[in-house]
């Protein structure tokens, strides 16, 4: 049977004076799992432990009795992993309340040491063979911690919160390292479509990464992205509802209730939920009823977070205003709202939910929303209640058969609780049957293997350059086996990596000590880029390679003073009429600009909105087709920048033309973008190694992931060809 390593903050057990199974939706969920299809085995954190000598013994009985790999937290990192920096800063984030975030360096420091000490439990325990499934905001670092250490691991994470805007998640200070933990996985899974589209467009806006519709590929690595609807645990409620248990509490709640009509909300004390709105929702119907004695609002308010300032003060809040509207309107027969601020057992809410004549669900945004789902699973087909639900919960996207409301909207919400109260029994259940059924056919069994199933489907290295890491041998000896070796090497995106202002990307002192080794290593070097000439002689000048500029336009000889046109034609008349069109572009569209060399005209758009840079783009590229004609210019469109440049001059023609030149028995090729592509796209022979940095379509036979993985390979590549020279020189002798 496949083992699935299922990883999340917390494990299925609370440890007080003894062992017990914890409630929650995620253990809920996948209880039905475990027995049926795959041998489950969790990881998680234990909560905290008071006796640390008994750890070993704990270890070993969660190992053998529950099935349960527990990760011991210091008590030191989690204040800062678990209140600090999951619940503090991205929990607010992720609901859309910038106001509510709190972030620290060392909050920081300790989430990542967690993620950390999670992969380090995981690393200790997994086959190859193994699937992980990452569960949750706790843990977004783990994908990529664990694929860095085991590349072929099946990895799956589900996000079971809201993805929110790019414009929000951006707030937080580490958002780049957040999404890049993530995209580790091989799946991703989220609630709704609408998160997947945010994580896309985050993807994109923070990290620069085009994707497909579920798809994003960095690096070599691809993650798929995909929608997965958690369910309930159907049956245990159908079961549930069969125990005497549960008839005797729904008896007695029936005669405590008698005569009046109920409307329910449960869910935990947090302000992603609505209750404040609620409220003011529920005292704008009350002002409005003329029964207001036959209708209890029953609050069932979980505590939870009470550590976090915020909670403690919407829970302040929340007490006033219950009290404020409760005097106003209670009479001798009635008090309007029933306020419970604590969790109650499973068979009271199964009655609570039972019973309601409403189930009133109005969070302000909310990942998916069990609580909506499990009020349907408890309907009576003959005398079914009725769901209001919040068009910003998740749930909102399949339960399409509830009132859905806005709950900003106090009349709206007043009105919809009017309505529900008064629905005919015939639209009750026309209402109610599709989507109980639903719930009960999409449940949390469904959820968990549709998502496995499709985790075990993907396939990764599925069409792909090889990756050079993985047999770095067989390259290398296609180099160093051979006395005059030549190293054609791209610049940006190759050499260094991007930035903002393509002038600040001059080399780093780690490039430095990089190209001083390549210059002492027995190879000709060639740098070969699309900057300018004065640029390249600038930064590059003081090596002994030679500088190949503006694409393969021209070049300059180690030493020499001139620079030589590798351009027969030489004629840029054209760039007047481009440079004119070019200057509309940057005109109309924030952060662009034009940069004018001597074979080509290039338009950036690096710093603009890459959505809006690339659709401009796409247009230019269009007019530019219609304008050309017969004009020797060729076009392409390359990392955030179209470029016209003279047909005549390309990175393969002036590979091409050293190659003839000096005979070279060997030859690597490395580059990142469109342009590296002319020097790819050559005959395949044994003794010319292409090699495609970062990810992409390529015709390069070879890839790294990215600039830092080339330097070090580079460095290899120089040692060994050191010492190859210095070995053939001493048989020389
Ligand atoms: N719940 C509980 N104790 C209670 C009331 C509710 O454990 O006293 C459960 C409820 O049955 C549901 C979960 O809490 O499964 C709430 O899940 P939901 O998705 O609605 O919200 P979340 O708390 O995950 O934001």
């Amino acid at each position: 049977m496949q083992r699935v390593l299922n990883v999340a903050n917390r494990l299925p057990v609370t440890i007080g004076s003894t062992i017990k199974k914890s409630s929650g939706g995620l253990v809920a969920a996948l209880e039905g799992v475990s027995n049926n299809h795959f041998e489950l085995q969790s990881i998680g954190w234990p909560g905290p432990v008071d006796d640390t000598a008994k750890i070993s013994e704990l270890k070993q009985t969660l190992e053998s009795d529950y099935g349960c790999i527990p990760v011991f937290l210091p008590d030191e990192l989690i204040q800062g992993y678990y209140h600090g920096l999951s619940n503090s800063s991205l929990w607010p984030l992720l609901h859309y309340n910038r106001a509510y975030m709190n972030y620290s360096d060392s909050d920081w420091a300790a989430y990542c040491q967690v993620n950390e000490l999670f992969a380090d439990a995981i690393l200790e325990i997994a086959n190859d063979d193994d699937i992980v499934w990452v569960h949750d905001y706790h843990l977004f670092l783990l994908p990529s911690l664990l694929r860095k250490h085991k590349p072929h691991l099946k990895i799956g994470f589900f996000l079971h919160t809201p993805f929110p805007s790019s414009e929000v998640i951006r707030c937080h200070p580490q958002r780049e390292a957040l999404i890049r933990g993530v995209l580790g996985a091989d799946l991703i899974g989220f609630h709704t479509f609408g998160y997947l589209r945010h994580f896309r467009s985050s993807a994109l806006q923070l990290l620069g990464l085009e994707s497909d519709m579920t798809e994003i590929q960095i690096g070599n690595h691809t993650a798929s992205l995909g929608i997965f609807p958690i369910g309930i645990n159907s049956a245990s409620f159908e079961h549930e509802l069969r125990t005497t248990d549960y008839q005797n509490t729904l008896a007695a709640f029936q005669q405590n209730w008698a005569g009046k009509r109920l409307v329910l909300s449960v869910e935990r004390l947090d302000y992603s939920k609505g209750l404040l709105r609620r409220l003011s929702a529920i005292e704008t119907f009350l002002a409005g009823t003329q029964n207001r004695d036959d209708v209890v609002f029953v609050f069932v308010s979980v505590p939870t977070r009470g550590e976090v300032k915020e909670y403690q003060l919407l829970r302040e809040r929340i007490e006033r205003e219950v009290g404020r509207i409760n005097g106003l309107y209670a009479s001798v027969q009635n008090s309007p709202i029933h306020f419970i601020h604590q969790s109650i057992p499973f068979t009271e809410l199964c009655a609570l939910y039972s019973m309601a004549d409403v189930g009133l669900v109005t969070p302000l945004v909310d990942g998916m929303n069990l609580v909506a789902k499990e009020y349907l699973a408890c309907q009576d087909d003959a005398d079914p209640g009725v769901l209001v639900l919040s068009e910003f919960a998740g749930a909102a996207q399949e339960l399409v058969n509830a009132i859905i409301v806005n709950p900003y909207n106090k009349v709206e919400v007043a009105n919809a609780i009017d309505h529900a109260l008064n629905m005919s029994l015939e639209e009750r259940q026309q209402r109610m049957g599709y989507m109980k059924s639903r719930v009960m056919q999409y449940n949390a069994d469904y959820w968990a293997r549709s998502f496995i199933d499709e985790l075990m489907q993907s396939n990764q290295l599925h069409n792909k350059p090889r990756n050079l890491l993985d047999d770095e041998q067989m390259i290398t000896q296609a180099l160093i086996n051979h006395s005059n070796v030549a190293f054609f090497l791209d610049y940006d995106g190759t050499l260094r990596e991007f930035e903002d202002k393509p002038d600040d990307a001059f080399p780093t002192a780690e490039l430095h000590a990089l190209l001083q080794q390549l210059n002492k290593a027995p190879i000709d070097v060639y740098i070969i880029s699309g900057r300018s000439g004065e640029t390249l002689q600038e930064w590059l000048g003081d090596y002994d390679f030679t500088l190949i500029a503006e694409h393969g336009n021209r070049y300059l000889a180690p030493g020499a003073d001139a620079w030589v046109s590798l351009n027969p034609d030489n004629d840029f008349s054209w760039k007047e009429a481009v440079r004119e069109v070019f200057s509309l572009y940057e005109g109309s569209t924030p952060g662009s600009s034009i940069e004018d060399k001597q074979s080509s005209v290039v338009w950036h758009y690096r710093l603009s909105d890459p959505v809006y840079g690339g659709w401009k783009a796409n247009q230019l590229l269009s007019d530019m087709y219609s304008m050309l004609g017969n004009l020797p210019v060729e076009i392409h469109h390359g990392k955030r920048i179209v470029e016209a440049s003279s047909m005549h001059v390309n990175k393969g023609r002036a590979v091409e033309y050293f190659m003839r030149r000096n005979d070279y028995d060997a030859v690597m090729c490395a580059g990142d973008d469109q342009t590296d592509e002319a020097m790819f796209r050559r005959p395949s022979s044994d003794n010319i190694v292409s090699i495609k940095v970062g990810e992409g379509d390529t015709q390069a036979a070879n890839r790294v992931p990215d600039v830092k993985q080339f330097h070090l390979l580079l460095q290899r590549l120089t040692q060994l060809l050191k010492k190859k020279h210095n070995s053939n020189k001493a048989a020389e002798l």
